[in-house]
């Protein structure tokens, strides 16, 4: 499964001499109605058809090869896939790249001197890892995964067996407090492993499952760095089967990241209306991308809106069509349709945190913001006085 380390790779792959073929395939092999060969026969046509005079006749002549080389690659290997998969070509140039992607992916295919990242850089959320940990008073089990996939990594089990420690012969309260320190020490010892995993293997989220109590207690033990990860309680039981524990972790995680984009359109609204690090709309958005201020670009995932990218530095331009000029560096501007992906992908380069709206209620929630806007690094006042 493609990674963020591959998608910050493929966001700085390029060749001036070369066109790049980037496709992105769904093929999935759950929906027999749903043939993946004939979609991608057609994507392959329709960009063997449009290629146009952006490219001279060798560059042309080297996609069609590409594309030729994707045909076959699929036809004898395509078995082995079964829910998306990216596909990186340029052969002249030595690049050939094939990445798994998660089920819900939009099948196209884009050509360009850069690879298209924009859709990957769609489904990084799908791709950040959790571990959620089931915790009893002697008992554990940790799970590693992603909202597409999910593993049991291990059961830790610290049993007390009653009348090893002469439990007859006990008042109450010494047997109490001995389950009590037993419990502790188990605690104690799942909290190392766990951070153990985080340093081995760093997550973003930890979701324990258990009895509130329990969870509360086990949380204390729990090093601060893996503690402030932890997104929320499941309520499941330590027999639950990995597909149940997936399920109600995926819940945690999807309310997660709907409460943080929230969060990031409140901030946005108020730093537009009242502060000073925050721009909606276009033309703004645009601005601050140009001048690498974008802290957290904010966009409707369904936004559109045409305009022109420069072919030399990259930038992003509202105004300008294919032939003109770069207002900023004098390079050749290519006119697109669609600027999102380019902007997503320059912020993205940017280092910045990007949040897409696909909820309708959140889409309606940044419709008075321009549907896209972004949360700056710095304040534009400071700048102005400066
Ligand atoms: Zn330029």
């Amino acid at each position: 499964m493609i990674t963020r380390a591959d998608v910050d790779a493929l966001s700085r792959l390029g060749s001036d001499q070369w066109p790049i073929v980037s496709l992105i395939l769904r093929v999935d092999k759950e929906r027999i109605d749903d043939d993946y060969t004939i979609r991608l026969k057609n994507l392959l046509r329709d960009a063997a058809d449009t290629l146009d005079d952006r490219f001279d006749p060798p560059q042309r002549k080297a996609v069609l090869e590409d594309l030729e080389r994707i045909r076959e690659f699929f036809r004898d290997e395509g078995d082995r896939f079964g829910r998306g998969v990216a596909v990186f070509a340029a052969s002249k140039a030595g690049i050939w790249q094939v990445y798994e992607l998660p089920r819900d992916v939009d099948s196209e295919i884009v050509i360009g001197f850069e690879a298209h990242v924009a859709p990957l850089i769609k489904i990084l959320e799908q791709l950040e890892p959790f571990v959620t940990c089931l915790i009893s008073r002697d008992n554990a089990r940790l799970f590693y995964g992603r909202l597409g996939n999910f593993e049991e990594l291990e059961q830790i089990v610290d049993v007390d067996v009653p009348g090893q420690h002469e439990q007859g012969g006990w008042s109450q309260a010494r047997y109490e407090r001995h389950v009590d320190e037993h419990a502790r020490a188990h605690f104690k010892r799942v909290a190392d492993e766990l951070f153990h995993i985080f340093e081995e293997q760093p997550f973003r989220w930890l979701i324990l499952g258990g009895p509130d109590e329990v969870a509360a207690a086990f949380l204390e033990h729990l090093h601060p760095y893996v503690r402030e990860r932890h997104a929320g309680t499941v309520r499941v039981l330590m027999e639950a089967n990995i597909n149940e524990v997936h399920e109600e972790s995926c819940k945690i995680i999807r309310r997660w990241l709907r409460e943080e984009k929230e969060r990031a359109i409140e901030i946005l609204r108020n730093e537009v209306g009242g502060g000073d690090q925050g721009v909606a709309g276009l033309e703004p958005t645009l601005m601050a991308l140009q001048q690498g201020q974008i802290l957290t670009l904010l966009v409707d995932d369904s936004y559109q809106a045409p305009g022109a990218v420069c072919l030399n530095c990259r930038s992003v331009q509202r105004e300008g069509g294919t032939g003109q000029q770069c207002i900023f560096c004098g390079g050749p501007l290519q006119a697109l349709d669609n600027v999102v992906p380019e902007i997503v992908t320059g912020a993205f380069r940017q280092g910045a945190n990007l949040l897409f709206m696909t909820d309708p209620e959140l889409q309606d929630a940044m419709r008075d913001l321009g549907r896209i806007g972004a949360i700056l690094r710095f304040s534009l006042k400071s700048q102005s006085e400066a």
